[in-house]
């Protein structure tokens, strides 16, 4: 017995003392590139950790996938028309703060806007027939989403209406992840899903830096931005498109028209949650550099920088010591 106990302290003893380090993972979740950096003493809580992350992640995609018929999303495009659907306390969360953002952005934001947009295939690089786009035209408009919130439950007005919170969720994942990881007592982390991420504080004393895409050169960085303790989203043309007859389709629709917006090719909006600069990344898109940067100069805390439709790099307010350099 006795030796037995003195082998087991030995090994103890014999094991390296705990180093604080980075640990990373990329994984391929919500059609897009996943990924988590934290620093954290133990390894096995590293590895713990950022499986935690990914699964969340994951769990995000499945409830709020339009493309996943088992999605919660996916019922309530299915039931909505026909009357009130309960839904969970997140997806009402959502649709909320997405209505919030349409009224701040007269619309230009709308989760509505797949009522047109699900008749684009970027894949196959087919765009709707006009009648189909002028038929579905009517049913986008974020008012025919009708939230009852004492009852937690969605109506849809019309039976064309159709949402899609690709606009919003991805952003809404890296908050939830950032909250698991705050939770577990890190202080220190980059989480990002395709084009938004969060950074936890800073990299050992240093900023983090955060590259802003070149739209227009394939793996080429147009600006990098030494960032503290904010999330970042970017937007932009470049994601998923096609061309057709000599003209840019992608996934940023204006939902007035339920045509691709064309007055920037990037947007970028810096701000306290990923959720809300995701879903303005798109809103800025949409309303285009003048009204965009507007918009974002009246948003206390909120910054943003667009390459606008002539390759122009354009500031807000209080980034504007930037272009100086
Ligand atoms: P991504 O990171 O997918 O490039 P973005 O933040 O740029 O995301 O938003 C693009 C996504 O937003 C589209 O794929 C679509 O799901 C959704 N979307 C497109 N147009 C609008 C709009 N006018 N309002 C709200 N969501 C939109
Ligand atoms: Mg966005």
């Amino acid at each position: 017995m006795r030796t037995v106990l003195l082998a087991a302290l030995l090994w103890v003893c014999a094991c390296p003392p705990l180093r604080a380090q980075w640990y990373e993972d990329t994984q391929a979740i919500m059609g897009t590139r996943v990924h988590a950096e934290i620093w954290v003493a133990d390894p096995v809580r590293g590895a713990a950790l950022l499986e935690e992350v990914m699964a969340e992640m994951r769990r995000v995609d499945a409830a709020f996938s339009p493309y996943l018929e088992s999605s919660e999303l996916s019922r309530l495009n299915r039931e909505g028309p026909a009357g009130w659907v309960p839904v969970s306390a997140e997806l009402f969360a959502l649709l909320e703060q997405s209505r919030r953002v349409s009224e701040l952005t007269d619309g230009a934001f709308d989760v509505t806007y797949a009522s047109v947009g699900r008749y684009y295939d970027y894949r196959k690089g087919t765009l709707p027939p006009d009648s189909v786009r002028d038929a579905a035209i009517a049913a986008i408009d974020y008012r025919h989403v009708e939230l009852d919130r004492v009852g937690r439950r969605v109506r849809y007005r019309l039976p064309e209406v159709y949402v899609d919170l690709g606009g919003i969720a991805k952003g809404h994942a890296v908050d939830r992840a950032v909250a698991l990881l705050q939770a577990a007592g890190v202080t220190q982390a980059s989480v990002s899903a395709g084009g938004d991420s969060r950074i936890v504080g800073d990299r050992r004393g240093e900023p983090w830096n955060v590259g802003i895409r070149d739209p227009r050169r394939e793996g080429a960085m147009a600006v990098v931005l030494p960032l503290l303790d904010t999330a970042v989203s970017t937007s932009g043309d470049y994601e998923r498109f096609f061309e057709a007859d000599g003209v840019r389709y992608h996934h940023i629709l204006d939902p007035a028209t339920g045509d691709s917006a064309r007055g920037s090719w990037s947007v970028t909006v810096l701000g306290p949650e990923a959720t809300l600069t995701d879903a303005l990344s798109t809103s800025v898109f949409v309303l285009g550099p003048d009204k965009g940067l507007a918009l974002i100069d009246r948003l206390p805390g909120i910054d943003a920088i667009v390459i606008d439709a002539a390759g122009r790099l354009r500031y807000s307010a209080d980034l504007a010591p930037l272009q100086q350099r």
